[in-house]
């Protein structure tokens, strides 16, 4: 005779399982901190290349190690008189097998089918700085620029490379690094968060 689970249990079975893997996220929310970012996350609209919204909501959830050192990073811009503006942070893999279909350009999009991309891992951040009263600095193109533009030798007004120095340089003290293609981009150096990908909804709920 074929035994059935009672309802009760498995509802209990999923309740103990989604708590155990809201307790495994290794990702912090940034605005936990006492520090003034603001937004400007296009994957939670329809402003992007995918054309559609692919988050559910805006948010900026890293691993804690880079969370404080981009905590860090804003307090010195804001000393400076900017903030960080936070275009993307920790991305679902879901997500970037979605933008690997509409784009499967390894310069621009890291393959999920490979490594990924480090804003897999929570440990890359796509980022400009605006002034406090949150006008934008000419950084030489817009943000998902593919184009050589972006990339960050490509030759540019004087305006520009001071604006872009000005980002890069108080990044690098903080232990990020840009990449060659985007001006926006940056991955954090330390080697500890590994190799594993997360594929963890964004809790819209907060
Ligand atoms: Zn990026």
């Amino acid at each position: 005779m074929k035994k059935r689970v009672p309802f009760f249990i498995i509802g209990l079975i999923i309740f103990i399982s989604s708590f155990q893997s809201d307790k495994k996220s290794p990702l912090i929310n940034i605005d936990q901190f006492d520090s003034v970012f603001t937004y400007d996350v296009r994957y939670a609209t329809e402003n992007n290349f995918l054309k559609q919204q692919v988050y559910d909501c805006e948010q900026c959830l890293l691993i804690p190690e880079v969370a404080k050192a981009l905590v860090n990073a804003n307090n010195e811009f804001c000393e400076l008189g900017f903030m960080i503006k936070l275009f993307d942070c920790y991305r679902p893999v879901s997500v970037q097998k979605k933008m690997w279909e509409i784009y499967p350009n390894p310069s621009y999009v890291g393959n999920p089918y490979k490594s990924g991309s480090i804003h897999n891992r929570g440990a890359a951040i796509d980022m400009t700085i605006v002034r406090l009263d949150s006008t934008e600095l000419d950084m030489g193109s817009d943000y998902d620029h593919f184009g050589k533009e972006a990339h960050i030798d490509h030759p540019h007004n004087d305006t520009i490379v001071k604006n872009r120095q000005q980002l890069w340089g108080i990044m690098k003290k903080h232990g990020f690094s840009p990449i060659r293609t985007e001006w926006w981009h940056f991955n954090y150096d330390a080697k500890n968060y590994g190799l594993k990908v997360w594929d963890i909804p964004f809790d819209c709920k907060e």
